[in-house]
């Protein structure tokens, strides 16, 4: 006999363990979440910096490949996604950003402009600077100040006002325009990911059952009606019976991927893996967007660089005590200390591309430090027209799904890159950083016009980690997150949106899932929780 529960939730990611939270606010609803990684004790996973100790553990990352980008000379992407409770907001970089409210707005889906989806990133959030009209005080989720300034952030803000671009103490306020630092989702020096901010105060809840190292193979079907979910927990296969609804929640990779096991996608695919089909639903998986960035290495002439901290064993122990004793220093930052949101062109609204500046340098993410004084500034297309796909390789749930994100496909894409490139060098050409700069590492002074950063980009461009878009509302999903065409099956995680937000991806995921419950609770006939 299946165990039975209200709710299935598949993913204790950032959108899954706001969901398990607040469904089973409700004492008399059964819940069950399933994540597939472990629990987050992970000490990496909770000290900020920590961060990128994380890129290469497979214990908590899924560690996927894309396929080879066809605009990005063929090279594969490695695209980290978190597998352990909190998900990938167990592992990133804890920027907290939500985003420009024209994304909402743009998506045109009823109930999902951003004034309807503002009260929501409010009720996440408890904003250290206090509440107000756009931030919200007393939700689970802490959002904080850099723990300090760094000389190198002040210099490049400073910069990139030299450049013509104001100065912005608040992304998340009245405009996102600007240079300054990122707030980020900590409290107290340590990691707010989403298991630690919604799940552990749940923990304790009878109504509430969280099975780790549970790989949901399938979604089971009663004819058009998810009524649980198949999966492994390690070799053993157990079934859970939802007598309400299956929440997929899994992440904009693992979604489509489980929805096509489930035998839900296009027929033509689940055909030629033999999966029987379910419904024929040619979106699931398509549309995929991502943030394509390229980065600027910069040698510093003066050794106040993270590197320098690394390169010596008494910075390091240093550091260690700093960061026990005082909570400040380089490893309570996030990865991107300070960053700006710029306008490629003056005649656009909006800003359309983003920078992340960090007070360290290295080859690729995840890999050693550079053994010389460095820093980093990149450049993130914010709103790209390129879409990829997401599609399963096997009918096996544990071999990876091909991913192909199509970054640069388009002319407008190619050109936002190489302006927004051109743009970060004139900030870094500026006096109050000028003096910090040896020299430019990479590209380096070889690169000079558009065709030279254009194939810079396709030779190093990589991905910031904002997969998104690959079970859409209103191609797969109706305007209540639910699968068109089914009955009892929702889908609550970066896939619903039908383009990606301006700007890092947590907060708007996290506020997404604080709108689902309410709806689910609605539905119910339960008022908002
Ligand atoms: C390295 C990195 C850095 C980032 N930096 C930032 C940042 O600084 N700021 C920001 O705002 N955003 C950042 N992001 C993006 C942001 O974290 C994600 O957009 C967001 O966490 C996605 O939430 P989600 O709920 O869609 O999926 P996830 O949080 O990825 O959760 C999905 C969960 O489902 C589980 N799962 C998947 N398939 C199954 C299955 N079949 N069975 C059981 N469990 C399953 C996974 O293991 C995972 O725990 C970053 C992401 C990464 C990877």
């Amino acid at each position: 006999m299946a165990d039975s529960y209200d709710y299935v939730i598949v993913g204790a990611g950032s959108a899954g363990c706001v969901l398990a939270a607040r469904l089973s606010e409700n004492p008399a609803t059964r819940v069950l979440l399933l994540e597939a990684g472990p629990r987050d004790t992970n000490p990496w996973i909770h000290v900020p910096l920590g961060y990128g100790k994380l890129f290469n553990e497979r214990r908590v990352n899924w560690m996927y490949q894309s396929d080879p980008e066809p605009h990005l000379d063929g090279r594969r992407i490695f695209t980290p996604r978190g597998k352990v409770l909190g998900g990938s907001s167990s592992i990133n970089g804890l920027i907290y950003i939500r985003g420009q409210p024209e994304d909402f707005d743009d998506w045109e889906a009823p109930g999902w402009s951003f004034g309807e989806l503002l009260p929501y990133f409010r009720k996440s959030e408890d904003q250290v600077r206090g509440e107000g009209p756009l931030h919200g005080m007393g939700g689970p989720l802490a959002v904080s100040d850099q723990s300090e300034p760094h000389e190198l952030c002040d210099a490049f803000i400073e910069a990139a006002a030299q450049a013509g671009h104001p100065k912005n103490a608040d992304f998340n306020g009245e405009r996102q325009e600007g240079a300054g630092y990122f707030q980020i989702t900590t409290r107290n020096a340590r990691r707010c990911s989403t298991a630690v901010a919604f799940l552990r105060p749940a923990g304790n809840r009878a109504n509430l059952k969280v099975e780790t190292g549970a790989l949901a193979t399938r979604v089971l079907f009663e004819g058009a009606r998810a009524c649980g979910v198949e999966y492994l927990l390690g070799e053993k296969k157990v079934q859970a019976r939802a007598a309400r609804e299956v929440i997929l929640s899994g992440g904009a990779i693992n979604t489509p991927q489980l929805l096509q096991l489930s035998g839900v996608g296009p027929a033509a695919l689940l055909a030629q893996h033999g999966i029987p089909l379910v419904l024929d639903q040619p979106d699931v998986g398509e549309h995929l967007q991502d943030h394509l960035q390229a980065r600027m290495v910069l040698r510093c002439t003066r050794p106040i660089t993270v590197n320098d901290d690394m390169q010596s064993l008494w910075r390091q122990v240093g550091l260690g005590l700093r960061y026990l004793l005082q909570k400040k220093g380089p490893l309570t930052v996030s990865a991107g200390y300070a960053g700006g949101f710029w306008r490629t062109r003056p005649e656009l609204k909006r800003p359309d591309v983003q920078t992340h500046f960090l007070t360290f340098s290295l080859d690729r993410m995840g890999e050693k430090l550079h053994p010389f004084s460095g820093f980093t500034a990149s450049i993130c297309q914010l709103q790209p027209t390129s879409r990829g796909f997401v599609r399963i390789r096997s009918a096996d749930a544990r071999a990876a799904p091909a991913i192909q994100y199509n970054y640069l496909d388009t002319e407008h894409d190619r050109r936002t890159m190489v302006d927004g490139m051109k743009l970060l060098r004139r900030i870094l050409e500026q006096p109050a950083i000028r003096p910090y700069i040896a020299a430019e590492h990479t590209p380096g002074e070889k690169v000079r016009t558009d065709e030279d950063w254009l194939a810079y980009i396709r030779a190093t461009g990589s991905t910031i980690y904002h997969p998104s878009c690959t079970a859409m509302i209103g191609k797969v999903l109706d305007h209540r997150l639910r699968v068109k065409g089914l009955a009892a099956l929702r889908v609550v995680d970066a896939s619903v949106m039908p383009a990606v937000v301006s700007g890092n991806t947590n907060a708007a995921v996290i506020a997404i899932a604080e709108k689902a419950a309410d709806l689910i609770h609605s539905e119910r006939g339960g008022g908002p929780s």
